[in-house]
C-alpha cells in the first residue's frame, strides 16, 4: 500500500470526455462534479450539454480538451518542458494520519501537508496543533471549506500558539464569504481563496482596499485559468494550482497547468496540489503516471498521455 491510499469511501460520479472538433482536432478531459460543495449532480451537466447549454465545469472540460487536443495535433506532450512542480501532501481525514504514515510521506519528500479541517473544530485543533510539535519540518495548509461560521473559526484559532501559526501556510475557504468575516479572518492567519472566488468580485474589492486574501487556489478544472491568473498578477497574490480530486487525467491536466504558471509567475507560484491520486484506488491510469516523491514526473503519450487507453474507451455519443 502506498502512502494515504485511502480509497473513496464510495465510488464517486465523474465523466472521461472526448471532444471533437470540426477541424478533426479531438481532446480529452474529464467532468468531475462535486455536489457536496453545491455542483449540479454528473447527469444534470450531461443532460445540460445535450441540450445545449454549457455549465461552468463543462466550460473548462472544453477548454481543457482543446489544450490536450492542440498538443495531440503537434506530437507533443504536456508536461515536457516546463519546471517541475512540488506538490503537498493531501490528507483527506485527520483521523486516518499514523505516525507510520507521516514517517512515510516525510521519507518521500514531501514538506507540505495539506488537511481538510471543518467537521470538528476543538478535535481538529488538537491534530493540528499536535501534528505541528511533534514534526517541525512539516508546513500545514488548512482547508475549511466555509464549513464554520465566523466563532468557530476564531476557536480554532485560538487553539493555535505562535509556533503552530508559524507553521500554517495558509487556511483556505475559512468561511462563507462575506468582506467583513474574511478581514477579521486575514487577522488572525494567512487566508486563501478557493471555491468561494465564485462569489466576489475582487475588481470591486480591489478598489475598496486591500484584499483579505494573499492566496488564490486555482483548479484548472473548475476555473477560468486566465481569469485566475490576471488576478494574482494585478494583485501580486500567490497561487496554489490543485487537482479537482479528479481523474488521472484531470490530475496531468492540473499538473501542466500548474508548471505553466509557475514558469510564467515563478515568484508568485506556491506548491501545488495536484498529487491526489492517493485519494483513490490506483486503476490503469493513475499507474501510467509517473511519480517521484512530491513530484509529477511525467506520463507517456501525447497531450495529456494516454493514448492507448483513450483508444480503447467504448464512447457513448452525447447526442444520438
Ligand atoms: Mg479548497
Amino acid at each position: 500500500m502506498s502512502i494515504g491510499a485511502v480509497a473513496a469511501q464510495e465510488a464517486r460520479k465523474g465523466a472521461l470526455m472526448k471532444v471533437q472538433w470540426p477541424n478533426g482536432k479531438v481532446g480529452y478531459a474529464d467532468l468531475h462534479p462535486w455536489p457536496e460543495l453545491g455542483d449540479h449532480d454528473l447527469s444534470t451537466h450531461l443532460d445540460a450539454l445535450r441540450a445545449g447549454k454549457i455549465s461552468a465545469l463543462v466550460e473548462q472540460v472544453i477548454w481543457l480538451a482543446k489544450r490536450d487536443a492542440d498538443a495531440r495535433k503537434e506530437g507533443k506532450n504536456l508536461l515536457t518542458g516546463l519546471p517541475k512542480v512540488k506538490n503537498h501532501f493531501l490528507l483527506n481525514d485527520s483521523t486516518k494520519l499514523s505516525d507510520a504514515m507521516i514517517k512515510e510521506i516525510k521519507s518521500a519528500g514531501f514538506t507540505t501537508l495539506k488537511v481538510k479541517v471543518g467537521k470538528d473544530v476543538d478535535q481538529e485543533a488538537k491534530f493540528i496543533a499536535r501534528t505541528i510539535k511533534q514534526n517541525t519540518w512539516l508546513t500545514l495548509r488548512l482547508d475549511f471549506n466555509a464549513k464554520v461560521d465566523f466563532s468557530q473559526f476564531e476557536r480554532f484559532m485560538s487553539q493555535m500558539g505562535s509556533a503552530e501559526r508559524a507553521k500554517i501556510e495558509f487556511i483556505e475557504d475559512p468561511i462563507p464569504w462575506d468582506l467583513d468575516g474574511w478581514r477579521e479572518a486575514a487577522k488572525l492567519t494567512t487566508i486563501a481563496m478557493d471555491n468561494e472566488l465564485d462569489k466576489v468580485d475582487p475588481e470591486r474589492l480591489g478598489s475598496v482596499g486591500e484584499l483579505p486574501f494573499k492566496v488564490v487556489v486555482i483548479k484548472p478544472a473548475r476555473q477560468d485559468v486566465e481569469a485566475a491568473k490576471d488576478l494574482v498578477s494585478k494583485f501580486n497574490l500567490k497561487c496554489v494550482v490543485t487537482s479537482a480530486l479528479d481523474h488521472p487525467v484531470g490530475v496531468v491536466h492540473a499538473a501542466a497547468v500548474a508548471g505553466e504558471i509557475k514558469k510564467i509567475l515563478p515568484n508568485n507560484s506556491l506548491e501545488a496540489g495536484c498529487l491526489s491520486l492517493r485519494s483513490y484506488k490506483p486503476n490503469d491510469y493513475s499507474s501510467r503516471i509517473q511519480v517521484q516523491g512530491p513530484y509529477i514526473q511525467s506520463v507517456v503519450g501525447h497531450g495529456v498521455g494516454f493514448d492507448d487507453l483513450l483508444a480503447k474507451v467504448e464512447w457513448t455519443p452525447l447526442k444520438k
